[in-house]
């Protein structure tokens, strides 16, 4: 479909849009929309430093499809970032949030620099610098930002604080991620994990005691911790958890609460390596255990050709983002391990970010308990679409939320 002389940005987009197109899914004409980015905005704008030096800043945001709505997707501080990654980013956010029925388009932001080489002063003339450059092409009918990699609800205040400044008006639905105080929503901190916890009770539903079903966690992260914790609470047995350091593994289903207390209780973050009395396992080894339900929740392209064969569990809810690559793809699936994709399972965070939008529109401030049960029915309505397409025509989950994402891009190509 794609030549040489296609000017593609984005590789990993390119790869999906090959399979649904060699599969017949979708209609090869129509997927022409997918080959660029809508719009591609990049800056190297000047700051001052702490020590008087002057310093270029390479900033970027990237609107890749617009057809459903304003931009959407976050920005991410890193000194790996580029045009490539950020457009991919911005596809992936494209087909999260048509999958899950919002009305947005995908987008992307990223800075490419590591934000442990500055002072805060700097990270905050860095996040104003970035908005001053590309204001034009945000705002809350046109593109949404949010946190991403590094970037925190303050440093969204201070984005919103400029954004105001230059508009010389208050515009909270400017950017999502915001603290409480700012125009935040409830729920938003747990939201990707608590989108994944309502799928899995879903689907767990007839198994009466939930402590049959063993879970492996890669990530005590915010996405990790919190899953971990969820599904210990009402009475899974989680029988390893890992930090990028180590994990820890017990048989017989390890006291998450106490452990996320330890980890979480002080202001200081602890690493799962300063628990004494459980057994070590390594994230290696964790990805193998024999479980019913394997999460990762840390990083992408952890599942490979490499170690597929050596997985075990029967299921995998990918919270990370990209955790299981396509070539292990295929081995898990002949091994019957199904697979519920990122673009469904981590979607809870994209949800309560459109929701701190819309409240912030309505000047309304929803309680928990009314944002996770929005959250539920939405995030529970593309996962019945998925399974029961997936269910129909045989197809991997995945490829079927593809289908429907995109399906739902297209209908809307103008
Ligand atoms: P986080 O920084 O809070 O936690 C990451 C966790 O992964 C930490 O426990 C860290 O120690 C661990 N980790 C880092 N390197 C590791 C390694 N090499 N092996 C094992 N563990 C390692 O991040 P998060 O917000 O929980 O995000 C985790 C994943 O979930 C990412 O892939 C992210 O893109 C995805 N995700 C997060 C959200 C969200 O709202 N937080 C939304 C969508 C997707």
């Amino acid at each position: 479909m794609y030549t040489e002389k296609d000017k593609v940005i984005c590789p990993a987009c390119k790869s999906e849009l090959e399979k649904l197109h060699n599969t017949n899914l979708v209609d090869e004409e129509k997927l022409k929309i997918f080959k660029n980015p809508r719009r591609i905005l990049e800056a190297h704008f000047p700051i001052i430093r702490d020590d008087g030096k002057i310093e270029i800043i390479e900033a970027f945001r990237v609107l890749y499809n617009g057809n459903r709505g304003p931009g959407k997707g976050g920005i991410r501080f890193h000194q790996d970032v580029n045009l490539s990654e950020v457009s991919e980013l911005a596809f992936i956010m494209s087909l999260k949030n048509s999958l899950a029925d919002l009305n947005f388009g995908g987008a992307k932001g990223g800075v490419k620099i590591n934000p442990r080489d500055y002072s805060k002063t700097e990270l905050e003339k860095i996040s104003r610098g970035y908005v001053k450059e590309f204001f034009n092409y945000l705002g809350p009918q046109i593109d949404v930002p949010a946190p991403d990699v590094n970037t925190t609800p303050e440093i969204m205040g201070w984005m919103m604080d400029e954004y105001d400044k230059i508009t010389e008006s208050k515009n909270p639905a400017f950017i999502t991620g915001k603290k409480i105080e700012d125009g935040g929503s409830e729920g938003r901190d747990k939201s990707t994990a608590m989108g994944a916890f309502y799928i899995i009770q879903e689907k767990y539903k007839e198994v009466k005691n939930k402590q049959e079903i063993k879970i492996a966690v890669q990530g005590f992260g915010n996405a990790g911790g919190t899953i971990a914790l969820l599904l210990h609470n009402i009475g899974y047995t989680v029988i390893a958890v890992s930090d990028s350091k180590t994990g820890i593994y017990n048989s017989e289903g390890l006291d998450i609460e106490k452990i996320y207390n330890f980890v979480y209780r002080e202001e200081r973050k602890k690493r799962l390596s300063e628990i004494q009395d459980e057994e070590k396992i390594s994230n290696e080894k964790l990805l193998e255990l024999e479980v019913d339900i394997l999460i990762p929740a840390a990083l992408g392209d952890v599942i490979t050709f490499e170690n597929a064969e050596r997985i075990k569990t029967k299921e995998i809810v990918e919270l990370a983002n990209g955790p299981v690559s396509p070539r292990a793809e295929e081995i898990l699936l002949e091994k019957n391990i199904s697979i519920i994709p990122d673009l469904l399972a981590n979607a809870g965070g994209v949800i309560v970010s459109v929701f701190e939008w819309e409240q912030n529109l309505k000047n309304e401030h929803w309680s928990l308990e009314e944002v996770n049960q929005k959250l539920k029915d939405k995030i529970l309505k593309a996962y019945f679409e998925v399974k029961s397409l997936a269910e129909e025509r045989q197809l991997p989950w995945r490829l079927a939320a593809h289908k429907i994402a995109i399906d739902r891009i297209l209908e809307k190509n103008k």
